[in-house]
């Protein structure tokens, strides 16, 4: 596939504060990027650069194969949605939607087919006439939508657009703009500082810290084989134990984990950061299962519940582990046939040896 955005090398200087520190990354045409990383890391930073509404220091930005050195904002293939909306209050729907048509020579019918099309592909279908004021918080985001997709832009920017919305219409507009992605097939590029938002909606993701990208992949990849133990935290929640490499063997390592014991960890399972004799192996809460009744077995070791959160769905268990201090969360899907367990109560530990990532030591 073709990029339809590259990143080379980009610097951005604030006066001596260094915001992006030599960001490389291409972008596919049709896909749905997002930049993902806590508040500060320099994500909308990037996002603005793309836009061309912040100068770069150094570096280049090229959209569908040009320069955009020498281009401003006004004139790239892009458009951009913002958290606030930035929606005219006292015009109309259809005004608000059609406000970046005005200058287009567009004959008034042609508009008005243009403004409706772009209505209902957000769901707006018939609202042409509202005042905008009156819509909900959800509604004006598909208006502020609508309004930027009827430019036809080959790339929209979307910064942190439902971080207003309450939890439910979030969820529901995370549905519908990935829906509404594929249905234009244009390039999104999402920045937000929720990973589940990030995971949920995207095609990859670029997780960013101080400036730098830390882990550009897949949504699974990220989840399943972080490269380190910075992306690994942010990204849902992950256990890590202390661990001793023992033995090195072709395609895989024998290594000691506290609370475990001795295990087999494939190479594609060691991260790039980890090559000394100790390290730290981490286990995400679903790799962790309770066996209940079943026997003890040699790949399991006894724990005992320290504390629960009960999810409905879900159990999370606080689970130390035999001859360790090492407390772990273990989550467990709740079935009519597999009782809460109690604190106090204790249970075999197993483990799925391919999911352990073993980072190294620091
Ligand atoms: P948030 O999620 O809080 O918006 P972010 O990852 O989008 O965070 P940016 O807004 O890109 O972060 O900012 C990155 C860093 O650059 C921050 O430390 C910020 O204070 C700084 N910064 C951003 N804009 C400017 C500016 N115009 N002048 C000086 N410093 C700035």
């Amino acid at each position: 596939m073709t990029p339809i955005i590259s990143l080379s090398d980009i610097q951005k200087h604030y006066g001596d504060y260094h915001a992006l520190k030599g960001i490389n990354a291409e972008i596919l045409a049709g896909e749905f990027f997002s930049l993902l990383g806590p508040s500060g890391c320099g994500k909308t930073t990037l996002l603005r650069v793309i836009a061309g509404f912040e100068d770069v220091s150094s570096g280049v930005v090229m959209i569908d194969g040009h320069d955009m050195r020498a281009v401003p904002a006004n004139k790239r293939p892009t458009n951009m949605v913002f958290q606030s909306y930035a929606i005219f209050p006292h015009l109309s729907v259809a005004e608000n939607v059609g406000f970046g048509l005005r200058k287009s020579g567009l004959a008034t019918q042609a508009k008005a087919t243009l403004i409706e099309d772009a209505l209902d592909m957000v769901g707006l279908g018939g609202y042409g006439q509202r005042r905008a004021h009156a819509l909900s918080g959800g509604q004006r985001q598909r208006v502020a939508l609508a309004r930027a997709l009827i430019l036809k832009p080959k790339v929209l920017l979307l910064d942190e657009p439902l971080s207003a919305l309450d939890k439910k219409m979030r969820e529901q507009m995370q549905g519908e703009l990935r829906r509404l992605q594929r249905h234009v097939g244009i390039t999104f590029i999402l920045v937000t500082h929720d990973q589940e938002e990030a995971l949920i909606m995207s095609d990859r993701i670029a997780v960013m810290f101080e400036g730098e990208i830390a882990q550009m992949a897949s949504p699974q990849d990220l989840y399943r084989r972080p490269v380190s133990r910075q992306v690994a935290e942010f990204i849902g929640v992950m256990n890590f134990l202390g661990a001793t490499v023992l033995d090195e063997h072709p395609g895989k390592l024998s290594v000691e984990i506290e609370g475990i014991g001795r295990v087999q960890i494939a190479t594609d399972q060691v991260t790039p950061g980890a090559g000394g004799k100790t390290g730290v192996v981490g286990i995400r809460p679903e790799a962790l299962t309770l066996l209940y009744d079943q026997p003890a077995q040699g790949r399991s070791v006894i724990g005992v519940v320290e504390d629960l959160a009960y999810y409905g769905d879900m159990t999370y268990y606080q689970m130390k582990l035999d001859g360790s201090d090492k407390i772990v969360t273990v989550s467990m899907k709740n079935l009519t046939s597999r009782p809460v367990l109690d604190r106090g109560a204790s249970a075999q530990v197993g483990w799925d040896e391919g999911a352990l990532v073993l980072f190294g030591a620091v």
